[in-house]
């Protein structure tokens, strides 16, 4: 009799992936380079340098290293809470009666409740390296926030999170773990900047934004001697650190022979979808394997379904240098949506270099829909899921039902970004069955794209 798959694939410690892998190597169009406001050059290591830090400017910059070694330091601490285990949902196939084979892999399990964390240890390990004193931060939701501080403390360095004032009054419970682990958190727009100041005198009262908190963590950073501001998302080096889940997925699935045919994760500014599925990519990429891959993103925010693949700004202060990704417009404002870490209007530009060439789906997908879906999980499986991810699992759902129709014995993988446990207000609302679900139309969307910068859209 064929072995039965246990419940949890796990990989020995000594099977921890020892190197990142960089999708960008086996890309046959690169993604588009970060450019500056003003003219639009490419922005060089040089222009880089005094904001972040110059190691993951490499990295940044690096389109042709396969692989790259991960550092000794950053390994050891990996082993604290890595590997994490593909789960295969027994329960769940059960509770839906599916034919289809569903696994996730259980990024949740370290305190700050996310995958976050993969990039974090990276990131202060290379300022650590470089003598710095400390880093800022911007946070909105707060799982960034968390997961750097907990890096920081490990590497006994300085870090300044600029959160998002309605958070910091709504989520104290995050504040006070960024604090525990030594990090200075301050309410957005504030006082101890010069564009905070501004934004304070223009708006008085606003509960701020995260183009803001990022205005003020970068002018911190540049104008602070020993600090570098660094950002949880977005940008080519968080997708390099996050490949650590994909690579554990792809040597997890190989010990038992198991071969996936669909591959899931939401999309935020695109780094657990890219981490998770980039080493999939690029078994597809360089012709070796065909998968099917889906990206999911909030209905109220659509980034790929619904935006413009073009040059914009990153932040709403717009200093910030010009990424090209697929984008609703910097001005665009989400309604107030829950799924707090899927409303950065940033993405990843290698993601938007591969939804534009074909390589993935993306599937929009309303709040109430994924609060079912995260409530059947939680019933099912136990976990209890970050709004974020339960994008994935509402697409997992629906994939495994399409089986349940034809019959199909599908393979379905997708990623678990985290747990919810500090996302218990919108839990309430969906409880309490007051949750709406706000879709913007068609003239909200067009006068978002309306207000694309010309600068390297021309
Ligand atoms: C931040 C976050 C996301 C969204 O960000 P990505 O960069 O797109 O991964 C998704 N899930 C969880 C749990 C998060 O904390």
């Amino acid at each position: 009799m064929k072995e039965k798959i246990p419940y949890k694939i796990y990989l020995n410690e000594n099977e921890i992936p020892t190197q990142w892998y960089n999708v960008r190597a086996d890309m046959k169009n690169k993604p588009a380079p970060l450019i500056h406001p003003g003219d639009g050059h490419a922005l060089t290591i040089e222009e880089m340098n005094p904001i972040f830090c110059e190691e993951l400017n490499k990295q940044e910059l690096d389109n042709e290293t396969r692989f790259f070694d991960i550092p000794e330091p950053v390994l050891e601490f990996y082993k604290m809470y890595r590997p994490s285990p593909l789960v295969r949902a027994y329960f769940l196939e059960r509770a839906l009666g599916t034919p289809a084979k569903i696994y996730y892999k259980f990024e949740g399990n370290n305190t700050s409740g996310s995958h976050k964390l993969n990039s974090s240890i990276a990131q202060a390990y290379y300022a650590k390296a470089q003598g710095l004193k400390g880093v800022t931060t911007e946070t909105g939701a707060g799982q960034w926030g968390t997961a750097l501080s907990m890096a920081c403390a490990y590497f006994k360095l300085d870090c300044k999170v600029y959160m998002v004032k309605v958070s910091y009054e709504q989520k104290p419970f995050r504040r006070e773990v960024m604090r525990t682990y030594g990090a200075t958190v301050t309410p957005s727009p504030s006082n101890t900047t010069n564009i905070g100041k501004k934004i304070l005198a223009d708006h008085p009262g606003t509960g701020g934004s995260l183009g803001c908190a990022i205005s003020e963590a970068v002018e911190t950073a540049v104008s602070t001697p020993g600090y570098r501001y660094v950002l949880g998302s977005v940008l080519n080096q968080v997708l390099l650190h996050q490949s650590i889940i994909g690579l554990e997925a792809q040597a997890a699935l190989k010990k038992f022979d198991i071969k996936p045919d669909i591959l899931i994760g939401c999309l935020g500014g695109g780094s657990n979808f890219g981490g998770f599925a980039g080493p999939f990519l690029g078994e597809v990429l360089r012709g070796e394997a065909n998968y099917k891959f889906i990206g999911v993103e909030p209905a109220s925010c659509p980034s790929f379904t619904r935006g413009k693949f073009a040059y914009d700004f990153c932040d709403t202060g717009m200093i910030c240098p010009l990424a090209k990704m697929y984008t609703l417009g910097s001005q665009f404002i989400p309604s107030a949506n829950h799924a707090g870490g899927l409303r950065f209007h940033g993405i990843s530009p290698i993601l938007a270099q591969l939804y534009h060439d074909g390589y993935f789906e993306a599937r929009a997908v309303e709040q109430t829909a994924v609060f079912d879906a995260a409530e059947q999980f939680a019933r099912a499986e136990g976990i209890l899921p970050a709004p974020e991810s339960s994008h994935a699992i509402r697409v997992a759902i629906d994939e495994a039902l399409k089986c349940k129709e034809t019959g199909e014995e599908k393979t379905i993988v997708f990623n678990l970004s985290g747990t919810g446990y500090f996302d218990l207000v919108a839990y309430q609302q969906f409880n309490e069955g007051t949750m709406t679900d706000t879709i913007p139309s068609d003239e909200a969307i067009a006068e978002g794209l309306a207000k694309l910068p010309k600068v390297g859209n021309e």
